[in-house]
């Protein structure tokens, strides 16, 4: 069988996905979606677009990167659109991290950026974060093909102001430093606004997340002309038509949709508030969060064992295996009636085991 493989293949440990499992009645708390889904505008548009699917989609997404370009106050050519920010960073990593030097990004962040590192050959650096799983940027300088930060990160949520961004890239100024903002949307500050003062600033969205759009799979991202061109000539060589017809119509509607979408977020951020409150009653060390789950560590509990137990009780949460990590829960912001659940749940298993 291997023998018919190319050797890199054997080689790959590849990313794994939370589970998407098929149980009804489940308090999926697992993989950061939006519990209230997406603007209705956005399925509007996505069943009015159903009807042309004989036709190829624009390549170009031209529609889309222009409601991008509008909210965040650039041009459509500071715009570059993909088949999911996955997909957008991993042509980010082929078109601008090979120079020969380490990749670097924390130690503790999105398990994806080793993959791609890994499926394109190209070497990197696990910057060591602190004893409280906080990167700390002055940490990251010194050669290298590149930098990568989730702001907010994954999984601990650690926001990062402006300033520590600027630090960042003044550090490298001869390397594009990717900040992924995936989360940005739950309490944190978009990089976006520093695109016109960095030329090697590339910063990445998804619709995923704040969108409510994870099943559509759309990301984005946005820097100088210069790097969105590297990412065309990347994505051309690849898929011209990673966005069908109606990814671009419920995107283009989801990002014009303001109303829904601060609506949402702000549902969600008050209930991230409310539940760290009541995790923490509960003796969970919760760690300060600007994205739309927190990180929590119970210490008289092993974390494996509260993830089976909640599962037990219906309730899906995210236990992430490895040195640094396998303390800790990641729990997903779902509604208010959700996190309730998840609390009961909780009260329970503390107290019978006790
Ligand atoms: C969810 C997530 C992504 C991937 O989002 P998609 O657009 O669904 O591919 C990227 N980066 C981080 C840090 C994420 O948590």
């Amino acid at each position: 069988m291997n023998s018919l493989w190319s050797p890199l293949v054997g080689q790959l440990t590849p990313y794994v996905p939370g589970e998407q499992p098929k149980i009804s009645d489940l308090i999926k708390l697992n993989t950061n979606e939006l519990p209230y889904g997406p603007s209705p505008r956005a399925i509007e548009a996505i069943r009015d677009a159903a009807g042309e699917l004989q036709l190829y989609p624009d390549p170009d997404a031209v529609a889309l990167r222009d409601a991008i370009a509008t909210r965040y106050g650039l041009t459509r050519n500071e715009v570059f659109t993909g088949n999911g920010s996955d997909e957008v960073l991993a042509h980010a990593f082929r078109a601008f991290f090979d120079h020969g030097d380490p990749v670097l990004f924390p130690d503790v962040t999105y398990s994806f950026y080793p993959v791609y590192c890994q499926l394109f050959g190209l070497p990197f650096t696990r910057i060591p974060v602190g004893d409280d799983l906080q990167v700390r940027v002055e940490d990251f300088s010194g050669p290298c093909s590149g930098v990568v930060l989730a702001s907010p990160n994954a999984p601990t949520g650690q926001i990062f102001s402006l300033d520590e961004i600027r630090q960042l890239l003044r550090a490298v100024p001869d390397r594009v430093v990717l900040i992924d903002e995936a989360y940005v949307d739950f309490g944190a500050e978009s990089s976006a606004a520093l695109i016109r003062e960095f030329r090697n600033l590339l910063v990445v969205q998804t619709f995923s997340k704040s969108r409510g759009l994870a099943g559509l799979r759309v990301g984005f991202a946005m820097g100088h002309e210069s790097l969105t061109e590297a990412l065309v000539r990347v994505k051309d060589s690849f898929n011209s038509y990673p966005l069908d017809r109606l990814a671009l119509a419920g995107a283009t509607a989801a990002m014009e949709d303001e109303e829904w979408f601060r609506q949402t977020t702000a549902r969600v951020i008050a209930t991230r508030e409310r539940l760290s409150g009541l995790l923490e009653e509960l003796g969970f060390r919760v760690l300060p969060s600007g994205a739309n789950f927190v990180y929590v560590s119970h210490g008289d509990r092993d974390a494996a064992a509260l993830a089976a137990q909640l599962r037990e009780r219906a309730v899906i949460v995210r236990h992430l295996k490895g040195p640094r990590t396998s303390a800790w829960l990641r729990i997903t912001i779902g509604t208010d009636e959700q996190c309730e659940k998840l609390v009961v749940a909780l009260r329970d298993i503390l107290k019978r085991n006790d």
